[in-house]
């Protein structure tokens, strides 16, 4: 199950502060960065990294350091590439890649000077030798997969990073490019590493700390680090949000900014609810709830290194300034509606495994966790009754051996296709009414396992995945758009 977060004034971290720690607290006040985090669509050519290096450039005095995401679509293409290359077609691999080359190597030419740009060039031309060398060893299995997919999806951060660096340059910042790898210390888990917190801090501390001093911006990828021992991993699809948070966390920036496509977290994805709005405030356990049932917007990891630091995370709109977007912070309080937004996350499974042998016996839900732990997947919601379990789960890269480990158990069903659906707001759990309205709404739509008051502040639910968007859209209307319209009838009605 995912890790129970803390999300009250002083986590345990924070409590165990000792005396050199203390002295960095001291010294790193006096120089607080901003960390600022651009997305894949932030960056997708050359009008938007136009638009990024100025909005880098009005907060210059900020301390800004800034971390940014491949240029969109890239990482797809990488993996991509990895995939073609595994199936030994080596020239389909490079093809896939080629066009993105050609996508920076054009900003390049808008935005570059000779100079700058024939550096960016050659960097260029590294990139296209390290594809086909990793290729040809994904093609003849001399490492493990995931690692070398690892490997060349990191090509992505690493370019985009460096050209930004360059443009910044170009405007007349202080740009330095710095390679994530060396300074975020994580595990071997190819794919979805988790950073070794102390090292990573220490490192990041080291090395970016001087730059600061020294009147530099440093300019990171997102997403890639290493091993201890120097291997290339990444963070997870979505990760950049994440070193943001890590970076952010380990110098005590004073906000960590994601710059996003979006003016902020909204109350619903706005590519199924064209009403959604903006939500001004949000608390990092609603946040992190609604990170975590699917609002892609943020990835769920970032709250955790953010509350530990007490640090406030924003979420912005790279193509509309004007926007408020969201601030993300201890205690945001409850909004007259109690609902803040709605969450759903597509693709899920829902095992159930069914034993007699469950009824009044102790165990059978250790029996049941242990076969989760050992094959290191993370479950979402979880119902009992009294003679069987039922799990929903996202990652299926280890569903069968999960299956056959759990017949040892009971007897198994695993259903595809559904989707969670998940309305969050603080208060949610005190409010009455709430759920009767909700399920009300979509009555017609088979529910197939309810969640509520694991937390206070979400109630979680799952459905059939076809049904998903349509169900957003009805609640949505019945919280936001008729709740709207109650509120201005109540306001100017009487
Ligand atoms: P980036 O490339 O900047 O990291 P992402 O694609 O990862 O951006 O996240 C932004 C997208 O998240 C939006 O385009 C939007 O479709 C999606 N999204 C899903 N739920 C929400 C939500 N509640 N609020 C805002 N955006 C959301
Ligand atoms: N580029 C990576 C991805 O597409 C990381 C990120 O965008 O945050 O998943
Ligand atoms: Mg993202």
């Amino acid at each position: 199950m995912r890790p129970l977060c803390f999300f009250g004034r002083r986590s345990a971290f924070s409590n165990a502060i000792s005396p050199a720690f203390d002295l960095f607290n001291t010294f790193v006040m006096n120089l607080k960065p901003q960390l600022m985090k651009f997305g894949g669509t932030s960056v997708e050519d050359a009008d938007a990294i136009n638009r990024v290096s100025q909005i880098v450039y009005s907060r210059r005095d900020s301390l800004p350091i800034v971390v940014v995401s491949a240029m969109s679509k890239v990482t797809d293409a990488l993996l991509f590439c990895a995939q073609r290359s595994a199936e030994g077609e080596l020239e389909a691999a490079r093809d896939v890649i080629e066009e993105h080359f050609l996508r920076h190597t054009t900003v390049a030419q808008d935005l570059l000077s000779t100079s700058e740009r024939a550096s960016f060039e050659s960097l260029v031309e590294d990139a296209r030798a390290n594809v086909a060398i990793i290729s040809r060893a994904i093609r003849e299995k001399r490492q493990p997969f995931a690692l070398l997919q690892d490997a060349l999806a990191s090509i992505g951060e690493t370019l985009s990073a460096s050209l930004l660096a360059a443009v910044l340059r170009e405007k007349g910042l202080p740009a330095r490019f710095v390679d994530a790898r060396q300074f975020i210390v994580t595990d071997d888990a190819w794919g979805r590493a988790a950073p070794l917190m102390k090292e990573t801090e220490q490192k990041t501390r080291a090395l970016i700390q001087p730059l600061l001093e020294a009147s530099e911006l440093p300019v990171m990828g997102g997403f890639i680090a290493s091993t201890e021992s120097g291997e290339t991993t990444t963070l997870g699809r979505g990760g950049s949000d994440f070193t943001a948070a890590i970076v952010g966390a380990s110098l005590h920036a004073q906000e960590i900014q994601i710059w996003t496509d979006v003016p902020g977290v909204m109350t619903a994805d706005p590519r199924i609810v064209r009403s959604a709005r903006t939500i001004p405030r949000l608390s990092y356990a609603e946040a992190s709830e609604l990170a975590y049932f699917g609002a892609k917007v943020l990835h769920p990891k970032t709250i955790l290194p953010a509350v530990e630091r007490s640090i406030p995370v924003r979420i912005c709109d790279s193509r509309n300034l004007e926007a408020q977007g969201t601030v993300v912070y201890f205690d945001a309080g409850r909004t007259p509606r109690t609902v803040k937004a709605i969450a759903h996350k597509m693709g899920v499974h829902i095992l159930s495994v069914t034993s007699a042998r469950m009824l009044g016996a102790y165990g059978f839900l250790r029996a049941i966790f242990d076969v989760f732990e050992r094959h290191k997947t993370i479950v979402d919601v979880v119902t009992t009754s009294e003679v069987s379990v039922s799990i929903s789960l996202e990652d299926t890269d280890a569903l069968d051996s999960i299956v056959r480990d759990l017949q040892e158990v009971g007897e198994v069903k695993v259903e595809r296709g559904r989707a969670i659906i998940c309305v969050v707001g603080e208060g949610l759990r005190n409010t009455s009414g709430i759920a009767g309205r909700l399920f009300n709404t979509i009555r017609d739509i088979n529910v197939l396992l309810i969640s509520q008051g694991a937390s206070s502040i979400n109630l979680t639910f799952v459905i059939e995945e076809e049904r998903a968007a349509e169900a957003v859209q009805r609640l949505h209307a019945a919280f936001f758009e008729q709740a709207a319209e109650e509120t201005l009838s109540h306001a100017g009605g009487h």
